[in-house]
């Protein structure tokens, strides 16, 4: 994994709550796995990741109201 800022291999797996505001609901997944850079802090996403929070979004945009938190281990 590199940082795509600043090319940077010193990348580490951390969690982060992932936070995204669709039709005006607010939908916080949290303990999304991601990798942070080191050296310049960007946070940066895998695409299997990515694509499991759009499913969940999904998901879940068709049942919220108004706020949603869900957990990214027990969602899926
Ligand atoms: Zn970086």
């Amino acid at each position: 994994m590199k940082c795509l800022c600043c090319k940077s291999e010193k990348m580490t797996a951390i969690t982060k709550p992932y936070f995204s505001v669709v039709d005006n609901n607010y939908i916080i997944i949290e303990n999304v796995p991601c990798f942070l850079c080191d050296d310049c802090g960007e946070v940066l996403y895998s695409a299997s990741v990515l694509e499991r929070v759009e499913a969940m979004i999904d998901r879940i945009k068709t049942i919220v109201s108004k706020v949603c938190i869900v957990d990214y281990n027990q969602a899926a």
